[in-house]
C-alpha cells in the first residue's frame, strides 16, 4: 500500500481549501505562478522517481540481508503494545536519521543543490510543501543505513518514512500561526516557517521531521519572532519558473567553481565543503554582491491575461496525465510509462516558459502540441486517438486564439 499516492488526493483539496480561505480574507499568500511551479517540481520529482528509487531499495534490500544486527521478523509490528512500541521506536529512530539528513542537506554544497529546490518558493503555502527534489536519489538513502543495519524490516521502514513525509505536509501554511505548547515538542507550521527564512537568525534552524526535540538537542533551534517576519526563499533566489533549472541550479553554481579554480583540491572541495564555501581565487576573481534582506523582491514572471487561462488548463491536464502515469504504473513498470513520462516532462517544461511570458515559448508550445503529442501518442500504442486528438485541436484553437487577443491588446495599448 503506497501511503503517500493515497494522500495526493488529500493533499490537493488541502491546497484548494487554503486558497479560497487566501482568496476570502485576501492575505495574497499565494500566486499562480508559483504554486504551478512548485506542483511542478513536485510532479516531475515523483514521476523521476518511478526511474530513480530503485537504486535506494537495491541497497537498502542488500544491507538488511547481508549485515542486520538483529532480525527483526515483519510479525513482531502486530498491534500489541509491544509491537505498537516497537513502531514508535522506528518511526522515532526515522525521524532522528531525517533531522541528520537534512541538517547535513544544508551545510554540505552537494547535499545542498539536491535539496535547494524545496526553498526556492518565495511564498509559503500547502503547495510548497509537495515542491521536492528530483536528484535526492543520488545520496539521501546513505542516512538511513543504520538502521537497516539494526535490522528494522524493510516493509516498516518505508511505512514511518511515508508518516513522516506525509505529516511535513500541513507546517508549509501561514493560516495556522502558533500552536503553544505542540510548539516545543513538534514541528508545527511556525517552526517551519523558520526553516524556510533567508533571515539572519533563522538560517540553517529547525531541521527536524515530525519533532523539534532534535533541534533543541543539538543547538539548531530558532522561535519565530514577530518582529523580525519571515522573507521567504533562498539567497541565491531561482529566478524562473523551469522545474528543470530549479533542480539544476545549484549544481550549476558548484560546476562553475569547480571548472574555474586553478586547485585541483578546490575542485572536489566545491562539492563536499560546506554550503556557501568557495575557492579563495574564484571568490576573488569573481566575487558575489552582499546579501541584502531588505532588497530582496519575489519574482513575478507571468503571462499575459487571457494566456494564464491557458496555462491553468495545461496544467490541469499536467495533473490529469500524472495521475494516469500513477494508475498506469501498477501494472506496466517503469519502462512502460517511459513515454508518457516525456510527454509529460516536455509539457512541464512549455508550462515553465508560458508562465514567464517568454517569447519563444509560442514556438516552442506550438511544436509540442503538433509534434511531441502525436508523435507520443502514437508509440504509446493503446492510446485513445479521439482524445488525443480532440486535445491538440482544443489547445492549439485557444492557443492561437489567445496570442492573437494578447497582440490586439497590445496594439491598442500602443
Ligand atoms: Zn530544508
Ligand atoms: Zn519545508
Amino acid at each position: 500500500m503506497d501511503l503517500i499516492a493515497l494522500a495526493v488526493p488529500f493533499f490537493l483539496l488541502a491546497i484548494i481549501i487554503e486558497l479560497i480561505v487566501d482568496r476570502a480574507r485576501h492575505k495574497g499568500l499565494f500566486r499562480a505562478n508559483d504554486a504551478i511551479n512548485s506542483l511542478s517540481a513536485g510532479i516531475l520529482s515523483t514521476t523521476t522517481g518511478y526511474f530513480t528509487k530503485f537504486l535506494k531499495f537495491i541497497i537498502w534490500g542488500y544491507v538488511l540481508q547481508n549485515f542486520a544486527l538483529i532480525d527483526m521478523p515483519l510479525s513482531w509490528f502486530d498491534t500489541s503494545p509491544q509491537g505498537i512500541a516497537l513502531w514508535v521506536t522506528a518511526a522515532i529512530a526515522w525521524d532522528f536519521c531525517y533531522y541528520w539528513f537534512h541538517r547535513f542537506s544544508h551545510e554540505i554544497s552537494i547535499l545542498w543543490a539536491a535539496h535547494a529546490v524545496h526553498h526556492q518558493s518565495e511564498d509559503y503555502n500547502l503547495s510548497t510543501a509537495l515542491r521536492q527534489t528530483s536528484t535526492g536519489f543520488l545520496f539521501g538513502w546513505v542516512f538511513y543505513l543504520p538502521l537497516f543495519l539494526i535490522g528494522f524490516p524493510l516493509e516498516v521502514l518505508i511505512t514511518v518514512n511515508a508518516i513522516n513525509l506525509i505529516y511535513q505536509f500541513w507546517v508549509h501554511t501561514q493560516t495556522i500561526r502558533r500552536l503553544g505548547v505542540l510548539d516545543y515538542i513538534l514541528i508545527t507550521p511556525s517552526n517551519h516557517r523558520v526553516h524556510h527564512a533567508q533571515n539572519e537568525r533563522y538560517i540553517d534552524k529547525n531541521y527536524g521531521g515530525i519533532l523539534i526535540l532534535w533541534d533543541r538537542m543539538f543547538g539548531t533551534f530558532e522561535d519565530e519572532h514577530d518582529d523580525d517576519p519571515v522573507v521567504f526563499g533562498v539567497r541565491k533566489p531561482l529566478a524562473s519558473w523551469n522545474p528543470f533549472w530549479a533542480n539544476l541550479q545549484v549544481y550549476d553554481y558548484l560546476l562553475f567553481d569547480a571548472r574555474k579554480t586553478a586547485r585541483w583540491r578546490d575542485k572536489i572541495g566545491v562539492w563536499f565543503r560546506r554550503t556557501g564555501w568557495r575557492p579563495p581565487d574564484v571568490a576573488a576573481q569573481y566575487p558575489k554582491p552582499p546579501f541584502d534582506l531588505g532588497h530582496v523582491t519575489k519574482f513575478d514572471a507571468a503571462p499575459g491575461p487571457g494566456m494564464r487561462y491557458y496555462v491553468l488548463a495545461q496544467f490541469v491536464v499536467v495533473l490529469l496525465l500524472t495521475l494516469a502515469i500513477g494508475r498506469m504504473i501498477g501494472t506496466t513498470g517503469a519502462v512502460g510509462v517511459l513515454i508518457p513520462c516525456l510527454m509529460l516532462w516536455a509539457q512541464l517544461w512549455t508550462i515553465g516558459l508560458l508562465n514567464e511570458g517568454r517569447e519563444h515559448a509560442v514556438r516552442v508550445e506550438l511544436a509540442r502540441l503538433l509534434l511531441v503529442v502525436p508523435v507520443g501518442a502514437a508509440a504509446q500504442q493503446e492510446t485513445f486517438w479521439p482524445v488525443v486528438t480532440a486535445y491538440i485541436g482544443l489547445s492549439l484553437a485557444s492557443f492561437v486564439a489567445l496570442k492573437v487577443n494578447n497582440k490586439q491588446r497590445v496594439n491598442k495599448l500602443i
